[in-house]
């Protein structure tokens, strides 16, 4: 990579994009055109809330357009983005801290020096040239829903499951909305969802949204080489909360509710790294920081206030995990806990489900392979290489702390690979190492 002494916040990446979104409000859909010199992505955010609320209004249609933007933007990072459309949602003050937020992450995930595009917003026409950020005010305090206290952002998996019961368990009426993004376990989720929502007399609506045109490999296989390769990064769309957000906050309006809960755990709403000098949110807005300024355009977009915030923020993946195996067994038995299907064995959330259940002893869900006697998995790998920090394995130090734990105990067998090679046992004959494995998974598609 060469360096680019001009400007030390510009990437030396060999990109020239420009971003253009059109709203088809006829359809309730968003268009968008992202054109640059490898690309030429012309896609569609179909938006149908017809069933639940009726036609999506000017306001709303701004929103999801602005927040499917968001995820396209900060998929590519282009070095410019030019906006030709006449919306309030994106000449918000928020929009483009959000896109700095985005691209923090990506730059560190890329490898690559932290920048910041420079974004121009053009009206194509004068007829709608309200300024900056109208805040058109609902009245919306003395009329709240009474018949629900929250909004719950509904998966159907551990996380989304506990938030649940947090909210109950303090007596509120909350309603599960499930928004079904990651196509690979859609149906799986629904049914979970599904399951839980009965069992816990939870009412529960769906909306699915689908980005037609999205890659689903690498959109740009120079910042995104490994994006949807089995089993370690799953295809679904990055920055897919700000959709979630965006639909969650217009149901909520127009269902004059006021609070929306995501089920994000400490590490996502805590976790913070230095790159190049400079801090970065690693979980972008689902952290507290970057979540306050979602939270903060969401309001400005739809005039209405309303609340986004985590009933689990205080606990850990690994707190949460022994909880349901420990309290909630039956419950946890419904989840849907991977990333890929049913149970793949090899994703990290997988890992971290079966590794709290061996800690405990109680195999609640039946692997029906063991991960840790998969030599070929690296986040497994990583996890008991020292040189690896904690914040390059998916799941980080809640694995370790896994696989400590069962060494502390000596629950381990002669087929738990990875254990021994932690014990530094000596290596089966067809031990090959880990880089070499990563390379060879990244260039094969999954089978
Ligand atoms: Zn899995």
């Amino acid at each position: 990579m060469r360096k680019t002494k001009q400007n030390k916040y510009r990437p030396d990446l060999n990109v020239k994009s420009t971003l253009y979104v059109k709203l088809h409000s006829r359809i309730s859909g968003v268009r968008f055109q992202f054109i640059n010199d490898k690309h030429n992505l012309d896609g569609t955010l179909a938006v149908d809330l017809s069933k639940y609320i009726g036609k999506l209004d000017e306001k709303e249609l701004d929103l999801v357009g602005a927040a499917a933007l968001l995820v396209v933007a900060g998929l590519f990072i282009p070095s410019s983005i030019v906006i030709q459309w006449d919306s309030n949602a994106a000449r918000c003050i928020e929009f483009s801290k959000i896109l700095e937020i985005l691209y923090n992450v990506r730059a560190y995930c890329a490898k690559i020096p932290i920048f910041f595009p420079s974004v121009t917003i053009q009206s194509s026409n004068n007829k709608k040239e309200t300024g900056l950020t109208k805040i058109v005010s609902d009245s919306c305090f003395s009329s709240r829903s009474t018949i629900f206290s929250h909004i719950v952002l509904f998966s159907g998996g551990i996380d989304s499951t506990y938030s649940m019961l947090r909210l109950l368990k303090e007596g509120y009426k909350p309603l599960a909305l499930f928004l079904g993004a990651n196509s690979d376990t859609r149906e799986l989720e629904w049914e979970a969802s599904r399951r839980i929502a009965s069992k816990l007399g939870v009412e529960l609506l769906r909306y699915d949204f689908e980005i037609k045109g999205f890659p689903k490999k690498g959109a740009d296989p120079d910042i995104w080489p490994q994006f949807g390769q089995f089993p370690y990064y799953n295809s679904i769309p990055h920055g897919r909360d700000i959709l979630s957000a965006a639909i969650a906050s217009i149901i909520t309006r127009r269902m004059n509710i006021r609070f929306i809960a995501f089920g994000q755990e400490k590490e996502s709403r805590e976790k913070t790294i230095f790159y190049r000098g400079r801090k970065i949110l690693r979980h972008d807005i689902e952290s507290r920081e970057g979540s306050k300024i979602l939270n903060s355009w969401l309001n400005r977009c739809l005039g209405y206030d309303f609340n986004l915030f985590s009933p689990i923020e205080s606990f850990s993946i690994e707190e949460i995990r022994l909880d349901m195996i420990n309290r909630y067994p039956d419950l946890l038995s419904m989840t849907q806990s991977c990333f890929w299907e049913r149970l793949c064995c090899k994703c990290v959330k997988c890992i971290s489900l079966y590794l709290m259940q061996r800690v405990t002893g109680n195999e609640i869900v039946k692997f029906p392979i063991n991960p840790l006697a998969d030599p070929t998995n690296l986040d497994l790998a990583d996890a008991v290489d020292s040189d690896i920090p904690d914040n390059e394995i998916g799941y980080g130090v809640q694995i370790r702390r896994g696989i400590q734990k069962i060494i502390e105990k000596r629950t381990y067998t002669e087929q738990d690979y990875w254990i021994l090679r932690a014990i530094e046992k000596p290596f089966p004959p067809n031990y090959i190492s880990p880089k070499a494995k990563r390379i060879a998974y990244a260039s094969s598609p999954r089978s």
